[in-house]
């Protein structure tokens, strides 16, 4: 090895001794070392280096002190530059000699390379082992505090089942639009695979990401367009922190996902912290719904319904939540989560009461005042439903031919005997039902008729595709003729919700639609200003 043939092949060669200070520069290295730093060449070889990678070379020296390769950053003026640097030892004069080639140009172009190994197809986000240089990197960095959170979609494999891999991909990547809103630039949101997704919370504990981790949830919680019907999922979270619950990438990943596995046990959709004793907080939306309720952020708002004369005949019932820790929650998004949590029916009942004690008040203005209340396939699957209601009505003592529980096609579809139990029993009692969202579901109008249903509700999907005299909704104008035709052929009345212009209602009152409700006439709002309404007294009896 004779130095004038590496100081061509070369930018540096150095000696150095165990103390790191240099005994020797090449040529060539010497204008290239003056050049890269911009300053003259320090005594001490750790000066050139990088401060963030100084303590790997010294752990590689002292891993290899014969000779070791390996890839690091020296000072270029104010910034960096990449070498390949190589060391050998020179035996009996305990000194090293020390080998740099600048490689900076190939690493710019490695970088494509990099970026490619290092992220998913899919979604593009950052993969496992962009995570775990990522975490490498705080943890050698000496950054005090980072919280790692492990995000397992609920419900992702009956999408998968239901509508296909192809709207599965959609669905993860429409998750990954929403998940990006939500997650700081200085914080990384990775895919694991699967349905798994990673938040690395570079400066924050456990608890500092919670406030993100509850957008999460609310953010997965909105419904998916998975024509034709919408798909709603969940997310189960799992957080460990370091160093509390490790010491390195793979402890603090493990610990997350125990956690993770905690909030599945635990009912879904919820943020489990890791303890290291297996207790885990909870801070999940289901804990809020549980306060909520009884610090009194519920309240409902009332829609109002009229006739197809534009005569007020009464209103549904449309759930609200102020949360504290939340903001407004819409109820397509709580709903969903009361749903999966076991909450439903402790919710649904409190709305029951809530809105027969408001009927009860409406009726003394307008006897005939029809309240609509939606009531939820969970809760009506639950026991003694039925009991429920009828108490509800005996407390207030509200004429129960005035109320109006509205269900899905999807209450039909389940546990039919009890199902049509309960139903029988309500009805007996005068209670009314109506089919919320019709046309979406699979009911058939033919089961209709065997149950005590009054009245069917075409979802406003197929009244907002009624806009004018386009061909793309023709079809859809025949097929809500069609419907009021049969609901008609068999003594059901017709509600259209999701009206909100002239030509809507023009064109359903032309096909013989009973009802009519939609920001057209009226908007969801407060009972004061429902009483207040025009045509309070005025109105008829649907
Ligand atoms: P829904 O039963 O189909 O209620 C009608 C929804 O359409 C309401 O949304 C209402 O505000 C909205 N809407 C009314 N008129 C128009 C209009 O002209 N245009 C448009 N684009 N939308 C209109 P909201 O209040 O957000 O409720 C969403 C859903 O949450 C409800 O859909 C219902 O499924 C559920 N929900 C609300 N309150 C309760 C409740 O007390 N219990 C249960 N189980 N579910 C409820
Ligand atoms: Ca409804
Ligand atoms: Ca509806």
């Amino acid at each position: 090895m004779s130095l004038p043939t590496l100081d061509r092949v070369l930018d540096a060669v150095l000696r150095i001794d165990t103390n790191f200070d240099i005994k020797f520069v090449s040529e060539a290295g010497q204008r290239w070392l003056v050049q890269l730093l911009g300053a003259d060449i320090p005594a001490n070889f750790i000066d050139i280096l990088h401060p963030k990678d100084i303590e790997r070379f010294k752990d590689v020296l002292h891993d290899s002190p014969e000779s070791f390769s390996c890839d690091l950053r020296v000072i270029k003026g104010s910034g960096e530059c990449w070498v390949n640097l190589r060391s050998y030892q020179l035996t009996g004069v305990h000194q090293y000699v020390i080998c740099i080639i600048d490689i900076s140009v190939w690493k710019a172009n490695d970088s494509a390379f990099r970026h490619a190994a290092e992220h998913d197809d899919l979604t593009g986000l950052p993969n496992r082992a962009f995570l775990k240089n990522a975490v490498d990197a705080l943890i050698q960095e000496n950054t005090p505090a980072f919280s790692i959170a492990l995000l397992d979609l609920d419900g992702f494999k009956k999408v998968n089942d239901t509508f296909g891999h192809a709207m599965g991909d959609a669905v993860l990547v429409e998750t990954t639009r929403r998940l990006v809103k939500i997650i700081g630039p200085q914080d990384v949101l990775a895919r694991l695979g699967g349905d798994e997704f990673v938040v690395l919370f570079s400066d924050k504990s456990a608890i500092g990401a919670q406030e993100a981790l509850a957008n999460v949830l609310l953010a997965v919680a909105r419904p998916y367009d998975t024509a034709p019907h919408n798909a709603y999922l969940g997310v189960s979270v799992g957080v460990a922190q370091y160093p509390s619950h490790g010491q390195d990438y793979s402890t603090v990943l493990k610990n997350a996902d125990t956690a993770m596995y905690f909030s599945k046990n635990a009912g879904k959709n919820r943020i489990s912290i890791y303890t290291p004793t297996d207790v885990s907080v909870d801070f999940s939306i289901k804990a809020a719904i549980h306060n909520g309720i009884q610090e009194g952020e519920f309240y409902m708002d009332y829609q109002p319904q009229y006739d197809i004369q534009r005569n007020l005949i009464g209103a549904e019932a449309l759930m609200r939540w102020k949360s504290r820790d939340f903001g407004n929650v819409p109820p397509d998004k709580f709903i969903p989560i009361a749903e999966e949590s076991g909450l439903m029916p402790f919710l649904g009942k409190w709305a029951l009461r809530y809105s027969c004690h408001q009927l009860r008040r409406f009726q003394e203005w307008m006897p005939d005042f029809v309240m609509s209340v939606n009531v939820s396939p969970v809760q009506f699957g639950s026991d003694g439903f039925d009991t429920l209601v009828l108490d509800a009505i005996e407390e207030t003592g509200i004429d129960p031919s005035r109320l109006i529980l509205e269900i899905t096609e999807s209450t039909l579809m389940q546990s039919q005997e009890r199902t049509e139990r309960a139903l029988g029993n309500l009805r007996e009692r005068g209670v009314r039902f109506s089919i919320d969202d019709f046309g979406t579901g699979f009911s058939s109008l033919a089961y209709l008729t065997r149950l005590p249903v009054s009245s069917i509700k075409i979802d406003k999907a197929f009244v907002r595709a009624i806009q004018d005299e386009r061909k793309a909704s023709q079809s859809d104008r025949k097929l809500i003729t069609a419907m009021i035709n049969l609901a008609h052929s068999i003594d059901l009345k017709v509600v259209a919700e999701g009206v909100e212009n002239e030509a809507q209602f023009a064109f359903l009152e032309g096909a013989g639609c009973n009802l009519i409700q939609g920001y057209l006439l009226g908007k969801p709002m407060s009972a004061v200003a429902i009483s207040s309404l025009p045509g309070l007294t005025r109105g008829v009896a649907a």
